[in-house]
Order: C-alpha cells, then sequence, then structure tokens
C-alpha cells in the first residue's frame, strides 16, 4: 500500500454510508490525493480525511439542485490527472456497480491516463445486512441479482426484462428511487412472481437514520406510501427478507437514530462519539472548545511528591509529555502515590503504564477528597486545567500539606459556525461531560435561550455541571448518577427509552 500517486485518477468506493465502511485503501487515497472529485451520497467526513491543500470537487446533486454532467465530470477527470494531479473520484457504494466508474475508466483510457479501482461496499448488500437480512441464506435463496429499477433509455439503461427477473432463482436487490415501485412491483407479480414474497425496502441503509419498511410484493407500494419512504432506498425482493424479524440488529441499538451533540474538546470527543456511534447514535461532534496546552515541552519533574493527583485525561497526557521532556519515563512516578479522579483518567493512566493507587466512587474533587481522608501526604502535585476548581489544593492544605498545582492546559471556546449552530439546536440530546462545556457551548450559541425548553435534552455528567446549566438558567434533563462518561452514557441511554 502506498500514497496517491500523481497523474492517476483512483475510481474509489466509498461504501453505503457508515464511514467505517469504508476500506483501507480508500482512506489512504482520500488522505493522500492533491484532488479529490466525489459525488453527493458519500459517508459523513470522507472528504475532512484530505490534506488541507487538496483540491475538493462536488460534483453530486447539491440540495435537490442540478448534478454536474457526466461529460464535465470526465473533463474534470481528465484535466487534473493531465495537470500530474492524484484524483481520487469517489463514489458511493462500489464504483462499478451503477456507479458508471466504467464509463469514467473508459474515457480515461482514451485519454492515454492511468487509473486504479478501488471497490467499495455496494449499497445492495450492505443496506440489507445491515437491516439484518443476509441476501443469500442455505435453503431459501442460492442467487442475487443486483438490478437498477431506471428505465430511462437516456440514461443508458435497457428496460427491465421482467419476465427474466420473475424467473430469477433468488433474490432481487433493485436499486432505485421510490416511485416507480408500484409499476415495477405489479410488473413483476404479472411476470409470475410471487404476490406474497417478502420485500424489504432499506432507506438510507448504514446511516444513524436508517429505516427499514417491510411488506409483500402485493401491498409494498401502498405501505411505501404510507411510510413516506424516501430515496436512496433499496428495494430486496426475495424470501431473505421474511429473516429479518429475527435477525434485525442495527435499528434496535438502544440510540439508534438519536441526535446527540458531543460538546468536548476535539482531541477527546473521539472516545465518546465513538461510543455513542456505536450504539446506533448520530454523534454530533461541536469543538466547543479546545485544550491549549500551557508551557509544552517544558521539563516537569515529578520526584520528590509524595501524592499525584490528575484530574482529567488531558492532565494523564500532557503530563507524559512533560515528564518525557525532563527525559525521564514513568519510572519517576515511582513510590508516589497516584490519585485519578474518575475511570477515565485511570484508563488513560493505565495506557502510560501506571496502575492509579486511588479512584474515587463520584468523579468529582469532593469524591477525590473523600478518598484521600485519613492519609496524610507531606508533598502533593496536582496537575490540573487553568480553570479548576480550588477545593482540592485549599482542602488539602488545611489537612497539613504542601501543595504545588502544575497548570497544563487551558481549555479555550471556538465560534460554531451557523450549519453548527443548528445541527446542536435541533439535535435530540446534547451532553455535558463539565462545568466548562456548559459555558463554552452556551458562549459559542450566543445565548442560552437557543437550547432551553424540553428538547434537545440536556445531559449532565454530574452535579458541578449540573449546577452550571442551572446558573444559565438551563434545567439538566437527567444528571448521571455515575459522573463519569460511562455514567454519562448509561444517563443518556436511560433517557431515550423514556
Ligand atoms: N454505486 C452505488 C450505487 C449507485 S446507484 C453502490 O454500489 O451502492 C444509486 C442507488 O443506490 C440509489 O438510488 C439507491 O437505490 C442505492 N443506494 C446507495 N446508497 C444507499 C444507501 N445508503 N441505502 C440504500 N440505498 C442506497
Amino acid at each position: 500500500m502506498s500514497a496517491a500517486r500523481p497523474g492517476i485518477v483512483y475510481l474509489v468506493g466509498a461504501g453505503p454510508g457508515d464511514p467505517g465502511l469504508l476500506t483501507a485503501r480508500a482512506i489512504e487515497l482520500l488522505t493522500t490525493a492533491d484532488a479529490i472529485v466525489h459525488d453527493r451520497l458519500i459517508p459523513p467526513g470522507a472528504v475532512h480525511l484530505a490534506k488541507p491543500e487538496a483540491e475538493v470537487i462536488s460534483v453530486g446533486k447539491e440540495g435537490g439542485g442540478p448534478s454536474t454532467p457526466q461529460d464535465d465530470i470526465n473533463r474534470i477527470l481528465v484535466e487534473l490527472a493531465s495537470a500530474g494531479k492524484s484524483v481520487v473520484r469517489l463514489k458511493g457504494g462500489d464504483p462499478f456497480v451503477f456507479g458508471r466508474g466504467g464509463e469514467e475508466a473508459l474515457v480515461l483510457r482514451e485519454a492515454g491516463l492511468g487509473f486504479e479501482v478501488i471497490p467499495g461496499v455496494t449499497s445492495g448488500i450492505a443496506a440489507p445486512a445491515a437491516a439484518g437480512i443476509p441476501v443469500t441464506q442455505r435453503g431459501m435463496s442460492s442467487a442475487i441479482a443486483l438490478v437498477t429499477g431506471h428505465e430511462d433509455p437516456s440514461k443508458g439503461e435497457t428496460s427491465l426484462d421482467y419476465e427474466g427477473l420473475a424467473k430469477f432463482p433468488g433474490t432481487l436487490a433493485l436499486y432505485m428511487g421510490v416511485k416507480r415501485l408500484g409499476s415495477i412491483a405489479t410488473s413483476l407479480i404479472e411476470a409470475g412472481r410471487r404476490p406474497d414474497e417478502p420485500v424489504a425496502i432499506i432507506e438510507r441503509g448504514t446511516f444513524p437514520d436508517q429505516r427499514t419498511t417491510v411488506a409483500t410484493l402485493e401491498t409494498i407500494a401502498e405501505v411505501a406510501e404510507r411510510e413516506n419512504v424516501k430515496a436512496p432506498a433499496i428495494t430486496l425482493v426475495g424470501e431473505v427478507a421474511s429473516l429479518r424479524e429475527q435477525l434485525e440488529w442495527r435499528e434496535r441499538l438502544s440510540l439508534h437514530g438519536r441526535k446527540v451533540v458531543v460538546t468536548r474538546a476535539r482531541a477527546q470527543a473521539g472516545t465518546l462519539a465513538d461510543t455513542l456511534t456505536g450504539l446506533g447514535a448520530e454523534a454530533i461532534e461541536v469543538p466547543a472548545i479546545r485544550i491549549e496546552p500551557i508551557a509544552p515541552g517544558e521539563p516537569l519533574d515529578p520526584r520528590g511528591f509524595d501524592l499525584l493527583c490528575l484530574t482529567s485525561t488531558n492532565a494523564v497526557d500532557l503530563l507524559f509529555e512533560r515528564i518525557e521532556a525532563a527525559g525521564l519515563d514513568s519510572r519517576s512516578l515511582a513510590g508516589i502515590t497516584v490519585a485519578a479522579i474518575g475511570q477515565g483518567t485511570a484508563r488513560a493512566l493505565a495506557s502510560q503504564g501506571i496502575k492509579a493507587d486511588i479512584v474515587p466512587e463520584r468523579a468529582v474533587a469532593e469524591g477525590l477528597l473523600e478518598s484521600l481522608e485519613g492519609h496524610s501526604f507531606k508533598r502533593v502535585l496536582i496537575a490540573r486545567a487553568e480553570e479548576a476548581r480550588d477545593l482540592l489544593p485549599d482542602t488539602l492544605r488545611e489537612r497539613g500539606s504542601e501543595v504545588t498545582i502544575e497548570v497544563l492546559y487551558r481549555t479555550v471556546t471556538e465560534d460554531l459556525s451557523e450549519v453548527e449552530v443548528s445541527a446542536v439546536t435541533g439535535a435530540d440530546a446534547i451532553t455535558f461531560t463539565s462545568a466548562s462545556t456548559v459555558r463554552n457551548l452556551i458562549g459559542a450559541l450566543g445565548g442560552a435561550d437557543r437550547i432551553a425548553g424540553d428538547s434537545p435534552r440536556l445531559i449532565s455528567i454530574g452535579p458541578i455541571t449540573s449546577e452550571e446549566l442551572r446558573a444559565h438558567g438551563l434545567e439538566p434533563s437527567v444528571e448521571a448518577t455515575r459522573h463519569d462518561i460511562d455514567g454519562l452514557i448509561e444517563a443518556l441511554v436511560a433517557d431515550s427509552s423514556r
């Protein structure tokens, strides 16, 4: 495997929509190409992989507008590759399955330009799979036909052979809009396909808002109309569609279809957003705050302290960078009692090879102080954020310790774009993981009233965060009983199934 080479067009399949279904090769090419020419229906975030100086050209239908004519797309590809650029032509699903990839390859060959084809996960198989429908099943279906349902001769597609499709001994996967569903279903029945054969329509397969509608060939058009089924959708005709009843999995996930805002700092948003996505939610990552290290690269020597308190995962990461800058490693913590404020911080420590000695039940300063009660530490080092509360150092001093505070970072606000603001106000829930995320999000939104009321639901990680919400006139919809990320997710899931 290697980076994108100059003067070549890569015809890349982006898969059906879930970013996790981009291939490793697709990601590698997206991150290294000079230019990306993409369709509209591609995984969210796929083009954000582009290097900053890459040219990104959309040739899909944007907001109902017209798509770029195929001749123009061909010309763009030829021009870019001829200019010596490495070009990714990114298409939904697989580039050679109803994706006109073959036509573009012919044009490139004709122009004497190099191309490579990177297959993608095709929606006709992936969308059923995500709906819990295996397209083949022993004893039920031993063949699958990929069929395009358009009959527009100007698009160069041949009209459907209904006799042939009716006789086809297996599953039919129809790639098409839903407008012509009625006439196609009727024609299939007239040609001899069983009226009571199961049919499933999967809209936006593998996206967080995927929806599946099941009926029979005879009733599907009516049911689809009633349910307001919309493109993009795969219509699957075959006995296998009946397996959904037992095998449905994605739409059962506890947060399926829920839009949840993650307001953590960018460097950290990953894990919470990933967990939410894994539970079926659409995680809307709003970079309301950013971690700004203070004095990065300055050596920090922890030797000589008796107790080290860490109050966030950021603090752990930055502390170790600073220890490394002093020419030391984790052995410099030998003999020091290490206290982590919560499980997340303890996990960050574990990944540095350090097992926390103290992890309180309640992940707040009060909880940590409780756990430390009865022990006496002469010299204490607290590694933390600039905006952290003073309760921990003040109380430890009262208890007779000599406390050193090492301020490792501050969190700074990032302004939200209009699009981000409406994503936040239109979400089902907003997660708040600290008092500063409350302040920063409200600041970035330009006021608390935009998220007041019952929707979006406001999910608070704990009492301090809730207090901050109340200080802005907002009542948390729920507060986590365990004050860490796992506890927050638990509270969100419980709230979603109200
Ligand atoms: N090359 C693509 C297909 C392009 S044709 C592939 O291999 O998947 C466009 C049609 O694909 C749409 O009309 C719809 O029927 C189907 N399609 C694409 N993405 C889809 C998705 N996520 N869910 C359901 N159908 C999808």
